[in-house]
């Protein structure tokens, strides 16, 4: 089982906690990572600048032991702070509870301190402008090209894991040699980044504490905080169509849409015409593989095996929660099974849940942009914390299930919530979505201890 070196493909935010994690096991890391080293090179561009980092992920950097260098790049956001056509902003909190917060983290600063930390182990060696031009099972090589010298090169696969994202060669190259089955699902919306400047104080033009959002039905835009008073915006936009970025071609139609759209945004965002023009536009989508391992050899992981869109902030959570089930199956197998089991089961264990998140965050695309102004929906969110107060070990909102409670897997919080879906809508009463909903409180708890198990 412990054999002596284990390849790594990609030190993204996985390859590089799960480098961290490996090497504290004993096992010889060798990480090959397409990018330069990115303490000389600056940031690459056309990916999230920050992201959500929710109790799932925050779980596996404390079990790899990291919060403590985590903890103060991180900025609590209580829940969406919603701007309507008019200027109107309401919060709409995440959770009831103060811990049930998400943070907003940058993705360069995270990666940077996973980089450095699984670096510091002996036994890991990263290895930057490399790029990993996929395997050949027959010989059992990993193919790989150092990018600055040019030269293509073979090495065994002694095992591979890769985490090479969501374009993953390594998935590629197995599903070209008819090993396994993937399908890329582009969303027909895109997304592009801009920036929103700090005060002439230095303070931040929005409330920090929140995800600002702006649903408009078909699209939004969103906005989350970063440590240095800047707020990273994010549209989201059909590709082609009526309101698209295909008719977005000059800064006077740019300017005229947010004008229309984000009218208090607008101010915040400098140069939009410039920027717009200069920041790419970034694709989404969803891949699903049914295969995720080849004979011990080769398993793929995180974005690799999975990569979901972006509307729940659970795809960095979910492949953070993948390295932690890996390293504990590895435990777990204690030098006794081997690399084709442990691959095995940790396809077993994660594909549901993958497939789960993956739906789920499909679904929250819809809520985000229209049902969160919608009045029904804050009645029944209204009605969900009323159930929560009443019976905590039961009716969970699946939103707080999914970001607060990472004991329930991604599976079980889907099923539960379609559960309790039905429970509101039996409930519901109608009426004003102000008010707090006047509830047939002996129905809802024969319902609820009817249909949701206490969890554990
Ligand atoms: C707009 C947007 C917003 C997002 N927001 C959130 C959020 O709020 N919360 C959240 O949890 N998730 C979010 N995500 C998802 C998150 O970014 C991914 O799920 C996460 O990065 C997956 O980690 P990974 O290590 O599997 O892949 P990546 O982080 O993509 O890392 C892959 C690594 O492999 C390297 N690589 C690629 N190809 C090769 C190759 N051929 N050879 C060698 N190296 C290679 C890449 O350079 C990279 O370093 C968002 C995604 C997007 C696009």
């Amino acid at each position: 089982m412990r054999d002596p070196t284990v390849n790594l493909v990609g030190a993204g935010l996985a390859g590089s906690l799960l480098a961290l994690l490996l090497a504290r096991r004993g096992l010889r890391v060798r990480v090959f990572e397409r990018r330069p080293d990115p303490r000389r090179a600056t940031a690459e561009r056309g990916r999230s600048i920050n992201l959500a980092l929710a109790a799932r992920g925050i779980r596996a950097l404390e079990r790899a032991g990291m919060m403590p260098t985590i903890q103060p790049l991180l900025i609590a956001m209580r829940g969406r702070r919603v701007h309507d056509p008019d200027g109107r902003q309401s919060l709409v909190p995440y959770g009831q509870r103060p811990h049930e917060v998400i943070h907003s983290v940058s993705r360069g600063a995270l990666n940077l301190a996973l980089l450095e930390a699984a670096e510091a182990f002996p036994n890991v060696e990263l290895r930057f402008d490399q790029a990993c031009r996929g395997v050949d099972l027959e010989a059992d090589t990993l193919l790989l090209r150092d990018t600055i010298r040019g030269e293509d090169y073979r090495l065994p696969l002694t095992p591979t894991i890769a985490s090479d994202g969501a374009g993953s060669a390594v998935r590629q190259a197995l599903a070209t040699a008819g090993r396994l089955h993937a399908t890329e699902t582009r969303l027909d919306h895109d997304y592009k980044e801009l920036t929103i400047a700090p005060r002439a104080d230095g303070g931040f033009a929005l409330e920090p504490h929140a995800l600002h959002v702006w649903p408009r039905g078909g699209f939004m835009l969103i906005a989350l905080p970063n440590p240095d008073a800047t707020f990273t915006a994010t549209l989201f936009l059909a590709r082609d169509g009526a309101d698209s970025f295909a008719a977005l071609r000059t800064a006077v139609e740019v300017e005229a849409f947010f004008r229309r759209e984000f009218a208090d945004a607008l101010p915040l965002l400098g140069n939009l015409g410039a920027q717009f023009a200069a920041h790419p536009q970034g694709l989404l989508g969803t891949v699903r593989c049914d295969r995720w391992h080849e004979r011990g050899r080769v398993l793929l992981l995180g974005d690799a095996a999975h990569a979901i869109v972006p509307f729940h902030g659970q795809g960095m959570n979910c492949a953070f929660e993948d390295c932690i089930e890996l390293a504990e199956l590895l435990d777990g197998s204690n030098g006794g099974g081997d690399w084709s089991a442990v691959f095995a089961e940790f396809q077993r264990r994660r594909q549901p849940n993958a497939e789960a998140i993956a739906q789920m965050a499909l679904e929250n695309y819809v809520e985000m942009r229209d049902t969160v102004r919608d009045p029904a929906f804050l009645r029944q969110k209204a009605i969900s914390l009323q159930l929560e107060r009443r019976h905590p070990r039961r009716f969970i909102p699946r939103y707080s299930m999914v970001s607060f409670h990472p004991e329930i897997p991604y599976a079980e919080a889907q099923r539960r919530g379609a559960v309790q879906a039905g429970i509101l809508a039996a409930l519901d009463p109608g009426g004003d979505p102000g008010a707090e909903p006047v509830l047939d409180l002996a129905r809802a708890d024969t319902l609820v201890t009817q249909a949701l198990n206490e969890i554990a």
